[in-house]
């Protein structure tokens, strides 16, 4: 079906758009420029959070809000430039006078609390590494990302940490500080955050990095093997301020709201980095979606610029449009959605429910921050991802395994979609897996394993995944990882994981899994067996349905064929069999 393409008046009293041409942009854009619009240490350097906070504080805009917390029970924190200053500058010296270097890792493993924002802001002051793990990760994530990325130094909740560390926390060697947020009782072998930070002035100065040392470790799930840690540097922050103007039209009066939890990729680019050198105030709220508290949230903090996802579009989709009528949401200007395909009726939903479209854009976990988008000013093609943004050239390509990739000119051909490498906040390797950094380029390309489509204009539109990898409520996940923790428990034989598509979800998490000899396959067994994926991977990550099967298909070569569960799954073609393993 061909949808009508949403072209936008702006009101008298809106801001004019950072972006107003689209063309205009593109040919005057530099990065040179880009990276003059920062300031850079006094004495020379970079570093993420002194563009972030402390250069709004030196030039006199300390007192502006920065950001306002709203917690799940109705109370509400709110936080200034110079406060998130001194804050994150004593959540530093705590780091220092732990003996925790420059370059060292230390990750968050909690809900969207303040502590986490500081502690984000103050391990960059420190010059050491901010590695966010999602809070609703089972043990096993935890886990095996602490120590693929040699964790020094996490800050968790209490509750976190006995759940989901404490069983195996002497078992990493490198884990020399837990540092705990919360008034409950001092836990053995951790240490209290808050009374720590009572005994640092927030006077420790920002250290001064270099453009490429790394900043932000990123995880993210590959069709094989572990997950990959994404290593960003400070030079980052170059790109999350301009694209932050650009496609999320960012300007210093906003009051924004991104949905993401910093324990992905876009939580933090643009759940903490972009708005806050773009000098906004930014809304951060604990609880989980729920839909009129949403709308109040937009009303009553009178939120201008809203980033979300489609999964969280779908949900109040579902609701209804006569809801987001009974809010005064007259304030809201500018609607953007992220993670996973954004379909073309939420897109003409939201015109109808909110008098905008939201604007879709691209990226992931590798690129560190939008490449592709719609704009303010520009018209929208409803289930079309946008164009490049200024300084991002992207193209669809061709190439065969290990052979040069070919660009593809033919409109609406699909391929791979490709960008040049360049780009300030682009991933500079995958931690400890050099060579699978390496695969991800190819004559003068990064490859981004995505499949899209180039229309005559230039827009981008998505196919799909070119390998397994799933995403389900925009979070990406592993089947490895997956089928790993199903073949843990003593029943289970085999397992491959695929995603099946979800109304809501975009796509939801199946298992297939042979069993053992000897073993039942009952609802009993199905049961235990979604518990137990539950138990060690959490809720976001588990399956939602197990089937059981006498055998799995595998290749000759011993590889579970995903494609083929899949097709087979979906009634679709099975494609070439010829590897099949005779008798799956
Ligand atoms: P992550 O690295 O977890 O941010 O996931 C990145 C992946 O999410 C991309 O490679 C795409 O497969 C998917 N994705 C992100 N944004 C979009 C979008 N606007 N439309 C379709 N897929 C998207």
């Amino acid at each position: 079906m061909e949808w009508e393409v949403i072209t936008k008046a702006r009101r008298g009293d809106e801001a004019v758009p950072n972006l107003e041409s689209y063309d205009k942009a593109r040919a005057e854009f530099s990065w040179e420029a880009a990276r003059a619009a920062l300031d850079g240490l006094p004495g020379g350097g970079l570093n993420i959070a002194y563009e972030a906070v402390d250069r709004h504080v030196a030039k006199g805009r300390g007192d502006k809000l920065a950001l306002r917390w709203l917690s799940k029970t109705g109370e509400r924190r709110d936080f200034t430039y110079a406060n998130l200053a001194a804050e994150s500058s004593r959540f530093a010296e705590v780091l220092r006078r732990l003996d925790v270097g420059q370059g060292h890792r230390v990750f968050s493993l909690m809900g969207r609390l303040p502590e986490l924002y500081i502690a984000a802001l103050g391990t960059l002051k420190n010059g050491s590494v901010f590695a966010p793990l999602f809070s609703a990760f089972g043990p096993d994530p935890v886990r095996q990302r602490m120590e693929l990325g040699d964790a020094t130094t996490l800050v968790t909740t209490p509750s976190l940490y006995r759940k989901k560390v404490k069983p195996w926390r002497h078992e990493l060697p490198d884990l020399r500080n837990v540092l705990l947020v919360g008034d409950e009782p001092p836990v053995e072998d951790t240490i209290d955050l808050a009374t720590a930070m009572a005994e640092c002035d927030g006077s420790m100065p920002c250290a001064a990095m270099e453009p490429d040392e790394m900043a932000l470790l990123h995880f993210t799930s590959g069709t094989t093997g572990k997950p990959k840690g994404a290593i960003h540097v400070h030079e980052a922050v170059v790109a999350h301020h301009a694209t932050g103007r650009f496609a999320l039209d960012l300007h210093p009066e906003d009051v924004f709201w991104c949905t993401a939890d910093p324990g992905w990729v876009t939580g933090t680019s643009y759940g903490i980095v972009s708005p806050l050198t773009n000098g906004v105030t930014m809304i951060v709220d604990e609880a989980e979606f729920d839909a009129e508290r949403w709308y109040a949230i937009l009303r009553d903090e009178k939120v201008t610029v809203w980033y979300t996802a489609p999964t969280a579009i779908r949900m109040l989709m579902k609701v209804g449009p006569e809801l987001p009528q009974q809010y005064d949401l007259s304030r809201l200007r500018f609607m953007a959605s992220v993670g996973e395909p954004l379909n073309p009726e939420a897109v003409v939903w939201s015109q109808e429910a909110f008098g905008r479209p939201f604007h879709d854009n691209w990226w992931q976990t590798e690129t560190g921050g939008i490449m592709i988008a719609n704009y303010a000013a520009e018209p929208v093609k409803p289930g079309s991802m946008g164009r490049p943004l200024p300084g991002i050239e992207a193209a669809i390509v061709t190439h065969d395994d290990g052979g040069a990739p070919e660009v593809v000119d033919a409109p609406m051909t699909p391929g791979e979609l490709a960008l040049r490498p360049g780009w300030p906040s682009m991933f500079r390797g995958y931690l400890h897996n050099e060579a699978r950094y390496r695969k991800s380029f190819a004559g003068g390309w990064y490859l981004t394993g995505d499949l899209a489509m180039r229309d005559a204009d230039g827009y981008f539109w998505f196919v799909g995944r070119a390998d397994d990898v799933i995403k389900s409520a925009g979070h990406l996940i592993g089947p490895f990882e997956v089928e790993s923790a199903l073949l843990e428990h003593p029943a289970v034989a085999e397992a491959g994981v695929i995603g099946v598509p979800d109304e809501m979800m975009g796509e939801a998490v199946k298992a297939f899994v042979a069993l053992k000899p000897g073993y039942e396959a009952d609802e009993k067994l199905r049961k235990e067996l979604l518990g137990h994926a539950r138990k060690r991977l959490g809720a976001a990550v588990a399956p939602r349905a197990i089937d059981f099967r006498d055998v799995l298909p595998r290749t000759r070569s011993g590889k579970i064929m995903r494609r083929l569960l899949k097709a087979r799954e979906l009634g679709l073609p099975e494609g070439d069999t010829s590897t099949l393993e005779s008798g799956a």
